[in-house]
């Protein structure tokens, strides 16, 4: 039967194949967009997951015409990568504000449906330098590690109405979050990949598919890591 999917950032990216490989499965599915199109064959919803009302008025969008969302994937991030010498605090709470708040409205918001009918997926997108840590990146490495504590503290709470809470945590995966980087520092990461390439956004996806699958049903509070062997002993 269709499930009804909510995929933060789905518009593009990681969070695009994310949403595609669901909606292959024959689910229903929603991606939040900030102004963008909406890809074909999903129902965009305009959404800020910084703007709690936005995401109040996504999720009521999205019941009216999919139903309650039964699968979360809050992957909705950004990075402002920078020294610690050299972040402001702004810069510091925009990113924890976008990637870990942006977690928790979501979550809360989609927990209420879940709870209702006793059965619910949550699945964040996080990063292998929320375990590892990144040299200038304090700011979305302590946002991807909150993520950890945050599924794994809901994994605990709605365990017992049949809701588990997972995290992925992608290595290197080739989208526009990365194009920016300088190429040394692509082939400085590529060198400490042991299957030596970046992820394809497919292969992110279908670990994701996987966790909301009945196949995973006993799976919750993991921490599934997609990074070609980068974050190995973490
Ligand atoms: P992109 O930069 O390609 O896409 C980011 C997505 O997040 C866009 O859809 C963007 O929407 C959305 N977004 C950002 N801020 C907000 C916001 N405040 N409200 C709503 N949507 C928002 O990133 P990726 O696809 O590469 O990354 C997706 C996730 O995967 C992120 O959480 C990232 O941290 C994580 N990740 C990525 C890795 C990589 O190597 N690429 C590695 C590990 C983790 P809009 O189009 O409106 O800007």
């Amino acid at each position: 039967m269709a499930r009804s999917v909510l995929v933060t950032g789905g518009n593009r990216g990681i969070g695009l194949a994310i949403a595609r490989a669901f909606a292959d499965q024959g689910d229903n599915v929603a991606v939040t967009h900030r102004g963008s199109e909406t890809p074909e064959g999903l129902l965009g919803v305009k959404c800020d997951v910084t703007d709690a009302e936005q995401v109040d008025a996504a999720f009521t969008e999205i019941e009216e015409k999919q139903g309650p969302v039964e699968i979360l994937v809050s992957n909705a991030g950004i990075t402002d990568d920078t020294l610690l010498l050299r972040m402001s605090e702004e810069q510091f709470s925009r990113v924890l504000d976008a990637n870990l708040t942006g977690a928790f409205r979501v979550t809360k918001r989609a927990t209420r449906g879940m709870l209702r009918k006793r059965w619910g997926r949550l699945i964040y997108i996080s990063s292998v330098v929320g375990l590892t840590g990144s040299a200038g990146q304090a700011n979305y490495a302590a946002s991807k590690a909150g993520l950890v504590g945050f599924s794994r503290s809901l994994a605990r709470e709605l365990g017992s109405r049949n809701i588990t809470s997972n995290v992925i945590t992608p290595g290197f995966v080739a989208t526009e979050m990365t194009a920016v980087l300088p190429e040394e520092r692509k082939q400085e990461i590529l060198g400490q990949v042991p299957l030596g390439r970046y992820a394809d956004t497919s292969e992110i996806a279908s670990a994701v598919t996987f966790l909301a699958s009945d196949s995973a049903a006993y799976i919750t509070g993991a921490v599934l890591p997609v990074d070609g062997g980068l974050g190995m002993g973490h």
